[in-house]
C-alpha cells in the first residue's frame, strides 16, 4: 500500500506535497513527482495539501489511472533512475527523466490563475 502521484501532477509539479511528507518519500522527476511505494508510510499528509488533487490511495485507485501505481514505482527501478531505494529524498536528488507514461503525456500548457 502507498500513496499514488498521477496525472495532474504533470507539468505543475509545484512541489507542495514535499514539504508535507515527513518521510521525504516523494521525489522529482522531469515533469512529474513520484512516491518511493516502499518509503512512504501512508500517513495521508501529502493528500491535503495538492492543489490539483492528482495524489490518490493505491487501493482506491481504479480504471485506466491504475498504470501510475507501477508508474510511480518503475520512476525508482533501472530502465528510467535505478536509484532504488535511497532511503529519503536529500539535497541534489532530482532528476531530469520521467517514466514512459509520464513522459509521453500531452503537453499541459501554462494555465493563468486570476483572481477576481
Ligand atoms: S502518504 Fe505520507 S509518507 Fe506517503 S508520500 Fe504522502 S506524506 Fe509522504
Ligand atoms: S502537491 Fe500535487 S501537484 Fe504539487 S508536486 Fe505534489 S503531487 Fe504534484
Amino acid at each position: 500500500m502507498a500513496y499514488v502521484i498521477t496525472d495532474p501532477c504533470i507539468d505543475v509539479k509545484d512541489g507542495d506535497c514535499t514539504t508535507a511528507c515527513p518521510v521525504d518519500c516523494i521525489y522529482e522527476g522531469g515533469r512529474s513527482f513520484y512516491i518511493h511505494p516502499d518509503e512512504c508510510i501512508n500517513c495521508g499528509l501529502c493528500l491535503s495539501v495538492c492543489p490539483v488533487d492528482a495524489i490518490l490511495f493505491d487501493e482506491d485507485i481504479a480504471g485506466h489511472k491504475q498504470a501510475y501505481i507501477a508508474a510511480n514505482r518503475e520512476f525508482f527501478g533501472p530502465d528510467v533512475t535505478g536509484w532504488g531505494a535511497p532511503g529519503g529524498w536529500e539535497r541534489g536528488r532530482t532528476s531530469p527523466l520521467d517514466h514512459p507514461l509520464m513522459a509521453a503525456f500531452p503537453v499541459r500548457k501554462a494555465t493563468t490563475m486570476t483572481a477576481g
